[in-house]
């Protein structure tokens, strides 16, 4: 078959079926391929700001919840029955905010309307304050907490909010994804011009085939272990993109199953 003849079988204005090898494949024209694309296209970008309306719709009512939350602490009378019902309502509110931040997050990511607001900054105050943040739950969960920092500050160019949390969103994962009385380990040290933090854990781990896509959008592992405490899936998503709007990079490890997890950030060091 001549070149010529190919591309009018491949590329003939109607729609057609071929067969390659008995198998029948069904050829699209390219003005249907594109209108296609299109669609495709329009669909997506629907999706995101639908993702992004149903965010700012579900903050503001949160925000009014935890706040009559708040303000019942100071008012009635404390029963024991009373002090479950408050502290179960305040913690699935904190979840609830986090997964709908998480969506915002994204949005503002995949829209590109998210700018940071760079500076100059001591990464080890920034991992501090993380930990402060979070230092509630991980007391709340028993886990054991160390914390290795270099004395000195640890100069990088970055987005303080934003940074901590990349911090928050990893600390936060390494104690929900480890049993009561666990281990939590954040390591930072410097290597060369690199700021390295690491936040190691010694939960319930992660399998080698899950590896490659932990980052990946609305992923989750099916373990039944992990099933029960995860959210939508995009915190780890969130959590690259901001490292890597910092020129930055993310990696994970695991020996496997039961082993515990690293994730390790690595940042430009500002000298
Ligand atoms: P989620 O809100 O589901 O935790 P993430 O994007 O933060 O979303 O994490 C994606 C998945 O990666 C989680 O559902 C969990 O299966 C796995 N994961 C994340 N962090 C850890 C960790 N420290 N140990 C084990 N598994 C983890």
């Amino acid at each position: 078959m001549s070149e010529g003849a190919q591309d009018a079988h491949f590329f003939g204005s109607d729609s057609s079926d071929s067969s390659v090898g008995g198998i029948s494949q069904r050829v699209q024209p390219p003005g249907q391929t594109r209108s296609r694309l299109e669609e495709l296209t329009t669909a997506n970008r629907r999706k995101d700001e639908f993702l992004a309306m149903l965010g700012h719709e579900l903050r503001s009512p949160l925000g009014t919840i935890d706040n009559a939350i708040r303000l019942l602490r100071c008012q009635a009378a404390e029963t024991p029955a009373w002090q479950r019902t408050h502290a179960l309502l305040q913690r699935q509110v904190r979840r609830m905010t986090h997964l709908v931040d998480d969506l915002l997050d994204l949005s503002g990511i995949t829209s590109g309307h998210l700018r940071l607001q760079l500076e100059r900054i001591d990464l080890c105050v920034i991992v501090r304050n993380a930990i402060e943040s979070l230092e509630s739950n991980i007391r709340e969960s028993n886990h054991q907490l160390t914390v290795l920092l270099p004395d000195e500050p640890v100069w990088v160019q970055g987005d303080a909010n934003r940074l901590e949390q990349v911090f928050v969103n990893l600390l936060a994962n390494a104690s929900r994804y480890t049993n009561a009385g666990g281990e939590l380990t954040v390591y930072g040290h410097t290597q060369g011009d690199l700021a390295v933090v690491r936040v190691r854990d010694s939960g319930i781990g992660i399998e080698p085939h899950v590896l490659p896509h932990i980052f990946d959008l609305f992923w989750r592992a099916d373990e039944a272990a992990s099933r029960s405490k995860a959210g939508l899936g995009v915190g780890l998503t969130v959590v690259r993109n901001l490292v890597e709007l910092h020129g930055g990079s993310i990696t994970a490890a695991s020996a496997g199953t039961g082993k515990g997890s690293e994730f390790t950030v690595f940042l430009s060091r500002e000298l």
